[in-house]
């Protein structure tokens, strides 16, 4: 039953907690990715104040991460695998003893779990000094394309815009940009705006709310967002996204709402500075008639069943516009603002040792 009114915080602690522990037979597809449903979970604590409900759990977690991580072998061979997998279901089996250096065929990282797993480790307060960076870089270097895109691992994939923006936030928090050329990459992104204002997932396609924030958030991250675009275009994409609010915000025009994007639509329009433009309380009322009081967890729409990216990304909807209890959100690495100050201060610690 749709529930409006109030978040129902307890029970979404207990979503959370229960997606720690064991993944739902409806999300078994999603095994490789693990370490996407582990940020949910873990960033989703942090939102709600409530990550001391997995002290005990802290340091299993940061184990198993790092566990996941593919580094060098001793020849070096592999230096373009290099990165963080989603889970132990392909490569080598899990052991957090085991020896980083027996890395074996289809052990890849994938730039979405280098993302993740990266942000997790923040949440958590690790200190990110078990992370391989040049190794990181290297594998990054490998999955840019010559249009300035990004594909998700070494053997080849897709290439589009939520890639670029994972391969963006993994140098951002490394504080190194080897790993790509900013150029390109800037150059595939200002492709990718479509006439519309928006920008779509490559160039040429439909201006898409998902795209639109990896593009701008990808900017952000940079420190390119205010020279690279025109006021025109600025203008425009602030007209595109501020559109795309009906009660809630969709994707693409004459699309339903959906609850995730109260955060790409909101966090692009967050960068931008004029997320005040947009009517909160029409917003709230959508995210939270997606929320079950039952299980917990919201959905992308009322009355359907609620799923880990959708209960993440309307809780961070709800931060972005200062939802009482909530913590605050850094809007283009998708962390709390706290774990973002955290990695800053790692940053300088780096900066003063090197
Ligand atoms: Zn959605």
């Amino acid at each position: 039953m749709a529930d409006t009114g109030k978040l129902h915080r307890e029970k979404h602690v207990k979503y959370f907690k229960r997606m720690l522990q064991i993944i739902p037979g409806q999300f078994a597809s999603l095994d490789t990715h693990r370490m996407t449903i582990a940020y949910f979970a873990l960033s989703g604590l942090d939102l709600l104040g409530a990550l001391h409900e997995v002290e005990k759990e802290k340091q299993a977690i940061i184990e198993w991460i790092y566990s996941l991580q593919v580094v060098p072998n001793s020849s070096g061979t592999n230096l373009l695998h290099c990165g963080f997998r989603g889970s132990s279901t392909l490569g080598h089996s899990f052991d957090t003893k085991k020896s980083q250096q027996q890395n074996i065929a289809y052990d890849s990282g994938h730039v979405t779990m280098s993302y993740t797993a990266l942000a997790c480790l923040l949440i958590l307060g690790d200190d990110l000094s078990r992370v391989n960076r040049p190794a990181v870089a290297a594998g990054l270097r490998s999955l840019q394309q010559e249009d300035g895109s990004f594909s998700c691992v070494p053997e080849g994939s897709e290439t589009d815009m939520r890639f670029v923006y994972c391969a963006c936030c993994v140098s951002h928090m490394l504080n190194d940009w080897s790993g790509m050329n900013k150029e390109k990459t800037i150059s595939y992104i200002l492709n990718s705006i479509s006439y519309e204002g928006g920008v779509g997932q490559g160039p040429g396609g439909e201006a898409h709310g998902g795209p639109t924030f990896c593009s701008i958030a990808s900017l952000f991250l940079m420190d390119e967002l205010d020279m690279s675009l025109t006021l025109q275009q600025k203008e425009k994409l602030k007209r595109w996204c501020i559109f795309r609010q009906q009660s809630g915000f969709q994707g693409r025009p004459n699309k339903p709402v959906d609850t995730c994007y109260s955060f790409w639509i909101g966090a692009t329009l967050q960068l931008l500075g004029v997320l005040d433009l947009t009517n909160f309380l029409c917003s709230r009322t959508f995210i939270l008639s997606t929320q079950s009081a039952i299980t917990g967890g919201l959905a992308k729409w009322p009355d359907i069943s609620p799923d880990p990216l959708h209960t993440y990304l309307g809780i961070c909807g709800l931060a972005l516009m200062g939802e009482p209890g909530l913590a605050a959100v850094h809007p283009a690495l998708n962390i709390t603002q706290r774990a973002a100050d955290h990695l800053f201060n790692l940053q300088k610690v780096w900066e003063d040792g090197s």
